[in-house]
């Protein structure tokens, strides 16, 4: 496995394969199973796969945790070497932002709901770097976590917007044995924390089985999801929202396969993401 932390020397690592697949895992590091699932499906379904750490400084907010953001490169790239990943690219910053960089993706509609209404510079800030780490490494394939539904729906967009040539890949959240999805914030929770996180799948989850059982109301299923975290002092809920998945807009009504109920909350200062697809 390689580190490589300019563009030039990646591409030049790359430019041998460009008639093989490869396939890339962006990520911000402090790697987890979650993160960790994305790394096997890319590492077993190309050729060559590439691994990108970089804490994207764009799509945090002057009040959010850049700077306290966990970093772990060598656990990381031990992790990664053993799951048999060919490259590892962690650019620093001046090497994604030079000095002059100018250029910035923004996106209609998509980002006016769930996390984009609270971060309003968030996505774009995604949408950029994704855009910039496609263009540097040309992967065949490219692998997000549904964890981050909106992100994962807005990159899929911006995409086929784009007509950027990469086949995107989504792949299931994956949860600690109680049902907390993993993130590289969970860190921050302290053991009573974490365990009032578990409000918020707990809440989400009940609601999933109100809706196999029949419920189609938005309303009805948001009343519940909100009761189910309010009992639960010192979770805060942040939303609660049933949104179309193709372009996240409010429903009224769930559509089976085809709504996103999504939930962020605080829990201290830990701001904790998760979601579900209503009927499946
Ligand atoms: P991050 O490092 O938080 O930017 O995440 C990098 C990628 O890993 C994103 O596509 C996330 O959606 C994905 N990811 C993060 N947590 C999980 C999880 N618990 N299950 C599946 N994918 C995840």
């Amino acid at each position: 496995m390689k580190v490589i932390q300019e563009i030039k020397a990646l591409r030049r690592e790359l430019d041998p394969f460009t008639d093989r697949e490869v396939g890339l895992v962006p990520t911000m590091g402090y790697l987890h199973r979650g993160h960790m699932s994305l790394v096997s499906a890319a590492v077993n379904e190309n050729d060559r796969s590439v691994v990108s750490i970089f804490v994207n400084p764009t799509q945090f907010a002057p009040n959010e945790d850049l700077d306290r953001y966990p970093r772990d490169m060598e656990r990381d790239c031990r992790l990664l070497e053993a799951a048999g990943v060919d490259f590892v690219f962690a650019p620093d910053v001046r090497e994604i932002y030079p000095s002059g960089f100018a250029t910035r993706i923004s996106q209609e509609i998509l980002g006016d709901h769930l996390c984009g209404r609270r971060r309003p510079h968030h996505f774009s800030g995604v949408l950029t770097v994704v855009a910039k780490l496609l263009g540097i490494c040309h992967p065949d394939r490219v692998y997000f976590g549904g964890k981050d539904a909106q992100q994962a729906v807005m990159v899929s967009r911006m995409i086929r917007d784009l007509n950027m040539d990469v086949e995107m890949r989504i792949l299931p959240i994956v949860r600690d044995a109680d049902g907390l999805a993993l993130s590289s914030r969970n860190q921050y929770l302290n053991p009573r924390e974490r365990e009032l996180a578990l409000a918020l799948p707990r809440a989400l989850n009940a609601a999933g089985k109100r809706v196999k059982a029949g419920e189609r109301d938005a309303g009805a299923l948001i009343r519940e999801i909100k009761e189910g975290i309010a009992r639960v002092p010192g979770v805060a809920l942040e939303y609660v929202e049933l949104v179309k998945l193709d372009d996240l807009q409010p429903v009224s009504e769930v559509d089976p396969g085809n709504t996103l109920v999504a939930a962020a909350v605080r829990v201290g200062a830990t701001r904790l993401i998760d979601n579900f697809i209503a009927g499946e």
